[in-house]
């Protein structure tokens, strides 16, 4: 299997395997400056995916001591997993937004027990049985988070500005949603073959042709404002949607083209995903009971503890956009909270 992919105008992609994960690889970008390749993301930190970076690099003429800089179009492990041992091997510079360079600053200092203190208290409010605390309470505050020590940047990705990559016209696009601080890089040169449409844009996690991101809440022990990530989202699409350039080069799946028809689909898919839940609300439920109820790739019963986590923090960021949206309501003096819909 080639791992290697040219897509023409000094921008090249390498698959680059992610574990045990049915995602199966982060493409990850190489793009040409005048100052050597810089990357956008990184990969997964494991020593196999760092063979594939190593090995991808060499195919392309180039390895990771030549590399200027690392662009992160988000915090996750598989995009920014390997970008600290990329710095300790070239020196490159590390670029994030400040929403996603706080969240990495904050899975650092956290101690592991404050964490399941409060992933206890978040889930106990919305709902969840006590089987399913048990297991985070008897964790305790000596159980060590896995592969969680993740590079921290050394330089700001500004929304709107464009990179200090010299010879290329590359520009930072906020998108909001998946993570708080995600960010979509916007090759503005014109397409190398030509393709009508404005450049050409590296997504991320933001824009996928064949898969929907997961949208939760953003996680946080230390800040207790009520975002709004869905509603970040589905801004942040209509943006890209708008911005229509000729291909999209995403993080996962495979490069493609009509970014609005794709932007259409998802924005439809969300509106569908809100009115079935603003259905099952006829009855009050917690959040939890509305996890239950939502429909997942697989039954309930089969979803594996820390994705049931993942499931309700979804379910909360759709009442959030509900709630917003002035669908539905919480129930006065319910406890934990119940939501109905108005
Ligand atoms: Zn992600
Ligand atoms: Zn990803």
């Amino acid at each position: 299997m080639t791992r290697v992919r040219d897509h023409g105008g000094g921008v090249r992609s390498l698959r680059v395997p992610i574990p045990d994960n049915p995602l199966g690889h982060t493409l990850v970008h190489v793009v040409d400056t005048d100052r050597g390749p810089v990357l956008v993301d990184t990969g997964w930190d494991d020593p196999g995916s760092w063979d594939a970076l190593s090995d991808g690099l060499a195919a392309c003429g180039t390895s990771v001591a030549e590399l200027h800089g690392v662009v992160v179009t988000h915090h996750h492990p598989d995009h920014h997993g390997l970008s600290g041992r990329v710095r300790e091997a070239s020196g490159a510079w590390i670029a994030m937004h400040a929403a996603d360079t706080a969240v990495v600053r904050r899975t650092r200092e956290t101690r592991p027990g404050r964490w399941y203190t409060y992933m206890e208290a978040k889930l106990a409010a919305a709902g969840a049985p006590d089987d399913h605390l048990a297991p985070l309470r008897s964790a305790g505050p000596r159980t060590r988070l896995p592969g969680l020590s993740p590079a921290l940047p050394d330089r700001e990705i500004v929304p709107g500005d464009l990179l200090p990559l010299a010879g290329r016209r590359l520009r930072a696009i906020w998108t909001p949603g998946h993570t708080p601080g995600h960010v979509c890089l916007h090759l503005e040169e014109e397409h190398p073959a030509g393709l009508a449409g404005n450049g050409r844009l590296f997504s991320g996690d933001h824009l996928l042709p064949g898969i929907t991101p997961h949208i939760g809440l953003y996680e946080d022990p230390d800040d207790a404002t009520v975002t709004d990530p869905l509603g970040d989202y589905l801004d942040s699409l209509e943006r890209i949607g708008r911005l229509a350039p000729a291909e999209v080069l995403p993080a996962h799946q495979h490069a493609f083209t009509d970014a609005p028809a794709r932007v259409r689909e998802l924005l439809d898919h969300h509106e569908e995903r809100l009115s079935g839940l603003h259905a099952l609300l006829s009855a009050p439920l917690t959040p939890w009971q509305l996890a239950v109820r939502m429909e997942w790739n697989r039954p309930w019963e089969q979803i594996p503890h820390a994705s049931r986590n993942i499931a309700v923090s979804e379910a909360e960021a759709h009442l959030r956009r509900l709630v917003k949206q002035g669908r539905a309501e919480p129930v006065p003096g319910s406890d934990p909270v119940t939501y109905r819909a108005v």
